[in-house]
C-alpha cells in the first residue's frame, strides 16, 4: 500500500483544481494523484494528466473520453478516461483514493461530493453550494458516513483553524460567542449606485484581491458568495445565524475571525492565495510549503473593517432569509443564484436583477422540509424552473 496521500481532485481543471495541484506538485513524496475530473476543458485536463499521471480521468462527453484516452495512450500516459456525471461519483468513491478535493462549480458538485462523503473520504470542501443546498442531508451523510470535512473556502478554513482543535458540539461548549467572516466587497465597493445596472460581465470578474472562477466573482461582486457562506458556516460550525457577522476587510488579509467569551478574539491572516487554505488542509494536521508569498504586515499597513451597505448587496440579507426559513429555501436561494448569475454572465440579464430573481424565487416557492435527496433535487429543479422564467420575462 502506498504510504502517499492518494487524491482525487473534482473540478481539476478549475481555479482551485490548479492551486491544488500547483501545492500537490511541491510535496511529490507525500501525495499521489489517483484521479482529475473535467467538464468541457478536455485539452487543459489532457495537460494535466501528462503532468500528473492519474490512474483515472473524467470528462463529461463520451467521445471526447474516447479521442483524450486514445491521445494519452500515444504519449505513454495510462490513464483510464471516464464519461459523464456517473462517473464522478465513481472516482470520487474508489477505493484507492483517500483524500477528495470537492472543486466542481455549483449543484453539480453534489452528488460526487456526497459519493466521497458516503465512502468515508476525506474531503476538502470547497463546493460550497452542494453544503447550502443540501445542508442537513450533507451532515448527516458526513457522520454517518464517518467522512472528515475540512473547509477550503479561505473564511472556513480560517474559521477551523481559530476554533479550538476539539471543536464539536455546540458554539457554547467552547465558550465561543461569534464568527466573523470578512468579504472583501468585491469590485464594486465604491462604484456609486446608478452606474451598478450597466456593469459588465467582465467589470464583476475583475476581483479586486482573489484569481477566482467566473461564477464565485460574480457571487463576490453581488455578495451573495458571503451569504452562501454564512450558510455554509452554519453548517459546518454549528452556528445560529444571529452569531454569525459579516465584515467588509477591503485587504482580505484577515481571512476571518472567532470571538470567544472571555472577550478573546482569534483571527488567521495571510496574502490571498488559496493555496493557504488548501495546503492547510491537505497536509492537516500538520504544515507544508506551498510557494505563497510571506505575509509583510508593514507593507500592507492597514486593516480596515466597515459594516456592508444592504442596499448596495442586497444579496446578503436574502441569504439571512433563506437560512432563517430553513428547510428548501436555501435550496432554492442557491438554485437561483446559480440560473441569473448564468444569465449574467451571458449577457441575457443585468446585474441589478440577479437578487430581484432571486427574491421573486424565494417569494414564489414555498419552503418545505427536505427529507431525502429526490426532495432536494425537486426543489432545486423547480427554483431553476421558477429563476429561468424571471430571467425570460425580464429580458
Ligand atoms: P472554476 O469555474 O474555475 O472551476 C470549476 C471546475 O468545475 C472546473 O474544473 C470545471 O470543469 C468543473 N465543472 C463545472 N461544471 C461542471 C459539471 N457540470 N460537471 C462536472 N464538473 C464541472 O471554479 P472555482 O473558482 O475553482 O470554484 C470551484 C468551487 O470552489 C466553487 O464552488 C467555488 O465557490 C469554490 N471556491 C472557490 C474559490 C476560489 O478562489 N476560486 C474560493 C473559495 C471557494
Ligand atoms: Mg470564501
Amino acid at each position: 500500500m502506498s504510504s502517499r496521500q492518494r487524491l482525487c481532485i473534482l473540478g481539476a481543471t478549475g481555479s482551485i483544481g490548479i492551486s491544488t495541484l500547483d501545492v500537490v506538485s511541491r510535496h511529490p513524496a507525500r501525495f499521489e494523484v489517483v484521479a482529475l475530473t473535467a467538464h468541457s476543458r478536455v485539452a487543459e485536463l489532457k495537460q494535466l494528466c501528462l503532468a500528473h499521471r492519474p490512474r483515472y480521468a473524467v470528462v463529461e462527453n463520451p467521445v471526447e473520453a474516447q479521442i483524450l484516452s486514445a491521445e494519452l495512450r500515444v504519449a505513454g500516459v495510462a490513464t483510464e478516461v471516464l464519461a459523464g456525471a456517473h462517473a464522478l461519483s465513481q472516482v470520487a468513491a474508489l477505493s484507492d483514493v483517500d483524500t477528495v478535493m470537492a472543486a466542481i462549480v455549483g449543484a453539480s458538485g453534489l452528488a460526487p461530493t456526497l459519493a466521497a462523503v458516503r465512502a468515508g473520504k476525506r474531503v476538502l470542501l470547497a463546493n460550497k453550494e452542494a453544503l447550502v443546498m443540501a445542508g442537513a442531508l450533507f451532515m448527516a451523510e458526513v457522520r454517518l458516513g464517518g467522512a472528515q470535512l475540512l473547509p477550503i473556502d479561505s473564511e472556513h478554513n480560517a474559521v477551523f483553524q481559530s476554533l479550538p482543535a476539539d471543536y464539536s458540539g455546540s458554539m457554547q461548549d467552547k465558550g465561543v460567542r461569534r464568527i466573523l467572516l470578512t468579504a472583501s466587497g468585491g469590485p464594486f465597493r465604491n462604484t456609486p449606485l446608478d452606474q451598478l445596472r450597466a456593469v459588465t460581465p467582465e467589470q464583476a470578474c475583475a476581483h479586486p484581491n482573489w484569481v477566482m472562477g467566473r461564477k464565485i466573482s460574480v457571487d463576490s461582486a453581488t455578495m451573495m458568495n458571503k451569504g452562501l457562506e454564512v450558510i455554509e458556516a452554519h453548517w459546518l460550525f454549528r452556528a445560529p445565524a444571529d452569531r454569525i457577522e459579516v465584515l467588509i476587510h477591503p485587504q482580505s488579509i484577515v481571512h476571518s475571525l472567532v470571538e470567544y467569551c472571555d472577550g478573546s478574539v482569534l483571527a488567521q491572516l495571510g496574502n490571498p492565495d488559496m493555496r493557504t487554505p488548501i495546503a492547510h488542509a491537505l497536509a492537516y494536521p500538520e504544515r507544508i510549503e506551498t510557494g505563497v508569498t510571506p505575509l509583510d504586515l508593514l507593507a500592507i499597513g492597514q486593516l480596515n473593517f466597515e459594516r456592508p451597505d444592504q442596499r448596495r448587496f442586497p444579496c446578503l440579507p436574502l441569504a439571512y432569509r433563506a437560512l432563517l426559513a430553513e428547510g428548501s429555501a436555501p435550496t432554492v436561494l442557491n438554485a437561483a443564484n446559480e440560473v441569473a448569475v448564468a444569465a449574467f454572465l451571458a449577457g441575457r440579464l443585468s446585474f441589478l436583477k440577479i437578487a430581484e430573481v432571486i427574491t421573486a424565487v424565494l417569494d414564489r416557492i414555498p419552503t418545505s422540509p427536505l427529507p431525502d435527496l429526490e426532495a432536494v433535487m425537486g426543489v432545486d429543479a423547480e427554483a431553476r424552473a421558477a429563476a429561468a422564467s424571471c430571467v425570460a420575462d425580464w429580458t
